[in-house]
């Protein structure tokens, strides 16, 4: 389904049941004490002087008619004071929650975002990209609002809750135990229809969310829509789910309507009933009047913690969710992992590639073996083509030789070691790709050609460039090198992406060259121009190109004729052709089909 505004409030993400899950994110605290303690200190002063209040004022009132004056003024002038400190002490808190709440968040987002990077694509299969982002983005935001505020409005509304009921026993346990008898007549109705009320909002929310689906379904095929004049249909489907989440909404108002006609007059039943018989009690000598009205502020405190701390609770769950799904990415495990000592790989890099009895299915569809035992020996140097029909397990052949997956059986060695006993970076490093599609990142053209070595010159970026013969076009965009090619190299043609791609491969300077080549074809021009950049590039280098091309195979030192994850055939160009077998079938096809030889 589309993903829908909905999705990103945070409000759609799953819950825990399981608060304790919030324990996982004390690592990310840990080195944050300080600024936990002080922010923990600072809450628990300003609720120690909420608390002091209400006896402040049962002085006073009881003073009016005393016929000490001067202690009025004292009062009031300690009341100036406390203001100052309830102040000072909340924006303190205030700032020094927040501060942990984004610190917190800004080292888990990174945490995250440094594990995922590294995962392997195997991961990627079994788990949504666009979930991993929520999960960085939303979850993280989730995690941010709890500590950062509710976890703070929790513990001060703990601390005012047993303070304050503590504090009420010593005002009147007479009293204190009224209100007691009256709690569960008031909590009882508001639990049950709270949960109705979650449930309509949720069913309204849903219903909500598809209707902008919906919307966001058909006005981004607006023309196919009206071309098939197929607007009353969408106008009805639009409507019926806008009404739908009306219907939701109305049962949700009325709802909160009866709710709050009922907690008001059970709230205010239960006040006055208690005043009444407070009242009754002044009145008889046995309580002075402050001490009613102290008794009074300290249960609007408690119950106002007490509603406060229902709400945070939800907020916990919700947040206790995204710490599960956080700690999920943070904890998974990776098919695909470096060896505890990897195995250096020998210096100079001389790009010997070995396959043996190499066995290989995709994880998301074990049952079809992508390579069915291939044993492959290409010397350094060496320039090797890959042909065969599609699906025949070419390019899987140039993933596995960057460990993006490791075979089922058999292995795979550079110069002789097994890529599963060193470290990827170590073997990648050596190793330039040319994918099939090539990636052009939303930065300069410079940038982008440096991507594989971030360390090279101007100078050296140019050359790179003449020599994939980028470099003329490169020059006359508008602001030459320094031009942002745009998200995914919108400001460039398939040609010319290929030739930035070829650049950057060559800046690579790496012995072992990996190519995919592209299956579209291009024009004549572009076709020479990528031809001759491909060629400068393969040589010296072992050379391993997944080719579609006649041109391409006809260069290549050998050429490796697969079918169905087998190699079924093996030589140069003309050798191929006189065994008049799959080669000589696809070079009359496919290739000359192409319009490249
Ligand atoms: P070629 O490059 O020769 O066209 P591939 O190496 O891409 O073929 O694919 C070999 C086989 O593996 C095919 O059957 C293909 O459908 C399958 N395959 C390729 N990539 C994946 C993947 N990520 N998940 C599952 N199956 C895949």
């Amino acid at each position: 389904m589309a993903r829908t505004p909905a999705d990103t409030t945070g409000d759609e993400r799953e819950k825990s049941k399981n608060v304790g899950a919030l324990r996982a994110l004390w690592p990310f605290v840990r080195p944050y004490r300080g600024l936990m303690l002080a922010a923990i200190a600072a809450l628990i002063l300003t609720a120690c002087t909420s608390l002091v209040l209400p006896m402040a004022v049962r002085r006073v009132v009881d003073n009016f008619n005393g016929t000490d004056g001067a202690m009025l003024d004292r009062y009031f002038g300690a009341a100036l004071g406390v203001a100052a400190i309830l102040a000072v002490g909340t924006a303190l808190r205030y700032a020094l929650v927040t501060r942990l709440g984004e610190r917190v968040v800004a080292d888990i987002r990174m945490a995250v975002f440094d594990r995922v990077i590294g995962l392997s694509p195997a991961f990627y299969e079994k788990i949504m990209t666009g979930e991993v982002l929520s999960r960085i983005t939303t979850d993280t935001t989730l995690i941010l609002s709890v500590i950062g505020s509710s976890i703070s409005i929790a513990l001060r509304n703990l601390l005012l809750f047993t303070g304050g009921l503590v504090l009420m026993l010593f005002t009147s346990a007479k009293l204190t135990g009224l209100v007691l008898l009256i709690v569960p007549l008031v909590v009882v109705p508001i639990a049950v229809l709270g949960r109705r009320m979650r449930v309509l909002s949720r069913e309204n929310q849903d219903w909500i969310a598809q209707s902008s689906g919906n919307a966001s379904e058909a006005l981004s095929a607006v023309q196919t829509v009206q071309a098939y004049t197929h607007e009353p249909l969408s106008r009805a489907d639009f409507a019926r789910v806008t009404e739908k989440s009306f219907d939701a909404a109305k049962k949700r108002i009325w709802t909160r309507a009866a709710l709050t006609a009922i907690v008001i007059s059970l709230v205010f039943t239960g006040i006055v009933g208690v005043l009444w018989v407070g009242a009754w009690d002044v009145r008889a000598g046995e309580m002075s009047a402050g001490v009613l009205i102290q008794f009074v502020i300290y249960s609007v405190m408690v119950a106002g913690a007490v509603g406060a701390l229902s709400e945070t609770f939800s907020e916990l769950q919700r947040a206790a969710g995204a710490t599960e799904r956080l700690v999920d990415l943070l904890q998974a495990e990776d098919s695909v992992r470096d060896p505890a000592t990897p195995a250096p790989l020998p210096q100079p890099v001389r790009g010997a590639i070995g396959f043996e009895g190499v066995r290989f299915a995709y994880p998301a569809r074990p049952a079809v073996s992508a390579l069915d035992g291939v044993t492959l020996d290409i010397q350094p140097g060496e320039t090797v083509a890959f042909v065969g029909p599609s699906g025949a397990g070419k390019t899987t052949i140039i993933q596995l030789l960057q460990r993006f997956y490791d075979p089922s059986e058999g292995r795979i060695t550079l110069d002789g070691v097994a890529l599963t006993n060193m470290a990827r970076d170590s073997f990648r490093a050596h190793m330039a790709l040319v994918p099939q599609d090539p990636m052009i990142f939303a930065a300069s053209a410079r940038d982008n050609i440096r991507f594989g070595r971030p360390d090279a010159s101007d100078a050296e970026v140019e050359a790179a460039a003449r020599a994939a013969a980028a470099h003329e076009f490169l020059s006359q965009l508008p602001e030459g090198y320094e031009t942002s090619l745009g998200e995914r190299g919108v400001m460039l043609s398939g040609g010319q992406k290929q030739r930035v791609a070829i650049a950057r491969a060559i800046l690579r300077d790496a012995p072992v060259l990996l190519l995919d080549e592209a299956t579209s074809a291009l024009d004549a021009q572009s076709e020479r121009l990528v031809q001759t950049a491909v060629d400068r590039l393969a040589e010296g280098r072992t050379t391993l190109i997944v080719a579609h091309r006649l041109a391409t195979v006809k260069k290549a030192d050998r050429i490796i004729v697969m079918e169905a994850g087998r190699i079924v055939a093996q030589g140069t160009h003309d050798e191929l052709v006189a065994k008049d077998g799959l080669y000589a079938q696809l070079a009359r096809l496919q290739f000359t089909e192409g319009g490249a030889a």
